[in-house]
């Protein structure tokens, strides 16, 4: 079974509200201090899954929206860690290096849109993680 972050948001007693994010330039928004994460509510099920595990790495470290007090640069390497971390979890390495053997097996070629089909998550959680593959 496939790691379920809406599941490990309640194990970690974090609560979940989607809410209208729109023109909040955001689509989720980490609260540490309340152990509150608001998902917009446009978001589709396999967005709403991977914001919400992003999210979760904010929480894990400290999770303030340090938005105002750090450079830009640290910022966005923190939003790239919490990516990396996000994508790791919502596909495995273990099974996406199993599901891309079977594509070569069958000589098929391994493309974003398949293996956002086949773990349900957004293309850019997909195209991530054969990024993270390809470099390990
Ligand atoms: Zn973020």
């Amino acid at each position: 079974m496939s790691w379920d972050p809406f599941a490990e948001a309640e194990r970690r007693n974090i609560r979940v509200e989607r809410v209208d994010l729109t023109g909040a330039g955001v689509r989720g928004l980490c609260i540490a201090g309340a152990d509150v994460i608001l998902l917009d509510a446009a978001l589709d099920t396999s967005d709403a899954r991977a914001v919400l595990a992003h999210e979760l790495e904010h929480h894990r470290s400290g999770g303030t929206d340090v938005a105002c007090c750090v450079p830009a640069a640290v910022r966005a390497a923190d939003e790239r860690w919490c990516d990396r971390q996000a994508v790791r979890r919502l596909v495995q390495a273990d099974e996406l290096a199993a599901f891309l053997d079977e594509c070569a097996a069958i000589g098929g070629v391994v493309t974003v849109p398949a293996v956002a089909e086949r773990f349900a998550v957004p293309a850019w959680v997909a195209a991530v993680s054969i990024e993270l593959h390809r470099a390990a």
